[in-house]
């Protein structure tokens, strides 16, 4: 999985737990057993509440950026999520106050919030239709269309390059 040390790289792991292998859907977060030994590795309580949450705001962060929810769905993912004023050295500072089981879970929708106010565009599912990952682009041009050029750009290649023959052939 990706980089989970960031919020972003923890968001893009969250969104690419869906990937197609060889064609066939997979969850990598299916085995209750391993996604909860995940959870608590990158910081979570690796209980089943916990998964639970993950999991709806995967599923909702998911359509959201494929265009098929609008972002509002997003909402019930951050019940509960207060801020809290503290008074110290004359000064008041706010922190984030989040019901334990649903700290990753808010961590995500909040790290998806922070990419598309600061960089709208950035965060979009990879190009080839038949794969289920998104990929977050950093590249001053912003072009870039695969989740990766090694497996799906290439492919996607080939592809193209295989019709232009067969297409050469027919005429
Ligand atoms: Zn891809």
């Amino acid at each position: 999985m990706a980089d989970t040390a960031s919020d972003e790289g923890f968001l893009l792991a969250i969104l690419n737990s869906t990937p197609v292998i060889d064609g066939v859907p997979a969850d990598e977060l299916a085995d209750t057993a391993r996604a909860r030994a995940w959870l608590a590795s990158v910081g979570g309580l690796g209980t089943e509440a916990e998964l639970r949450h993950v999991l709806e705001a995967r599923q909702l962060l998911q359509a959201a950026v494929r265009g098929e929810q609008p972002p509002d769905a997003l909402a019930p993912a951050l019940r509960g999520v207060t801020r809290v004023p503290a008074m110290t050295g004359g000064q008041i500072t706010w922190t984030l106050s989040v019901p334990a089981e649903r700290g990753l879970a808010v961590r995500a929708v909040l790290a998806w919030d922070a990419l598309v106010t600061q960089s709208p565009g950035r965060l979009r599912p990879c190009a080839n239709n038949e794969c289920r990952l998104f990929l977050i682009d950093h590249s001053k041009a912003n072009a870039a269309r695969w989740c990766s050029m090694a497996v799906c750009g290439n492919r996607m290649k080939a592809r193209r390059h295989y019709q232009r023959i067969r297409n050469t052939q027919a005429e």
